[in-house]
């Protein structure tokens, strides 16, 4: 990172490989691992989406393959995660992180992310940010060149746009017409869709496919896989280096059609995000409700502190929220939740509450999508 907010202050210095003596940073000392012979190590949520072209974009595996890059050229494992996200926040293609994120029910596109960077010991977070479309960026600067963790709705923006950040229209056209077809599909009674005195509005042209182009079938195809579900997504990334630094990013554009102002788990240091250098990190994307109610990535870290390895840990944290609703998978079967976490050693895992959950890691040599441990299958 460009270390000039860590520099300013006695934060703790970054560990070399192999330290075994204690770094004295301030009043804290902390004894780091032996970290001797550790590979580098880069995990997110593998972000596989299809387009509203019918396409299918890999952003896990882009943001993966860009973050090994700069740690590969000795860059700082925070800038790395940063720089990974970037390229799906700039994506319109992944529509549940940055540019072309779906929008809450007022049709704004409000972000949400955090980062925590495990050498110094820092987090920085944004939450309910608009026309903003690198959240994370954002939440980088926080930490950088503020003593504040959390910078929430019109303070945010005005930080963002007073360290040069640009005011930027995040709304997509494909993104605008899903809500427009959520917004019609609400209820019969409002004003809202078609009625018996119009034709042609948005949704009588989705309903039916005659006579459309093959690109206008393909973002009605899109647009109605937006309206089956309660749509959610978002980007974790999670990066070890040669040195056993650790850092950890999470961004995305929340639930959508949210309402306005609701905050999920990706800004909230503990929930959506964890770090700590001298053990690992996790991180969540999924129904971001109950990642909170548990404090999820924290108690996946704790569980790795007391010696369970990745996936034990994130299995353990779904099995907690399965346990509020006394396992009864009809009520588990509105939501989905997902973590991922990797340990000082290298070792990753992550677990589903539903069977089907992936991730995408880079080990140095290859980029490669992995399935998530699942707690139960939908029959
Ligand atoms: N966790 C995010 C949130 O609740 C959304 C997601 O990851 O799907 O805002």
């Amino acid at each position: 990172m460009s270390n000039d907010g860590i520099k300013r202050r006695d934060f703790i210095k970054q560990s070399a490989a192999g330290l075994s003596v204690p770094i004295l940073a301030g009043e804290t000392t902390v004894t780091p691992v032996a970290t001797q012979g550790i590979r580098p190590l880069v995990i997110s949520s593998s972000n596989r989406n299809r387009t509203p072209t019918g396409d299918v974009f890999e952003g896990g595996i882009a943001c993966v393959t860009r973050a090994m890059e700069i740690i590969k050229a000795g860059g700082d494992t925070l800038d790395a995660v940063v720089a990974g996200v970037k390229i799906v926040e700039d994506d319109p293609r992944d529509d549940s992180v940055g540019y072309g994120g779906l929008p809450n029910e007022e049709c704004d596109v409000e972000l949400d992310a955090s980062v925590m960077h495990g050498p110094s010991r820092r987090a920085g977070a944004v939450a309910s940010l608009r026309y903003i479309k690198n959240p994370a960026s954002v939440a980088k600067l926080v930490l950088e060149r503020t003593d504040h963790l959390l910078l929430v709705g019109e303070g945010a923006l005005r930080f963002a746009l007073k360290h040069g950040f640009k005011k930027e229209d995040l709304l997509t056209e494909p993104s605008r017409k899903a809500w427009l077809a959520w917004r019609e599909s609400l209820n019969p009674r409002d004003g809202w869709g078609p009625s018996p005195l119009r034709t042609g509005g948005e949704q009588e042209r989705k309903t039916s496919s005659a006579g459309l182009s093959r690109e206008e079938i393909a973002l009605n195809e899109w647009i109605a896989e937006k309206l089956r579900h309660r749509q959610t997504g978002t980007i974790n990334c999670l990066a070890l280096n040669a040195a056993g630094d650790i850092s950890g990013v999470t961004t995305t554009s929340g639930l959508a059609w949210k309402i306005p102002g609701r905050v999920g788990d990706s800004p909230i240091i503990g929930s959506g995000l964890y770090v700590d250098n001298e053990v690992g990190a996790a991180g969540s994307t999924g129904r971001g409700e109950e990642c909170i109610y548990i404090n999820g990535s924290h108690t996946i870290v704790e569980n790795m502190r007391r010696g369970m390895s990745p996936a034990d840990a994130a299995m353990d944290a779904i099995k907690r929220i399965s346990h509020r609703y006394g396992d009864n998978r009809t009520e588990l079967a509105n939501f989905n939740i997902n973590f991922y976490a990797i340990n000082k050693r290298g070792e990753h895992g992550g677990a589903s509450l539903w069977k089907g959950g992936t991730y995408a890691i880079h080990d140095g040599r290859e980029a490669k999508i992995v399935d998530c441990a699942w707690l139960y299958e939908k029959k």
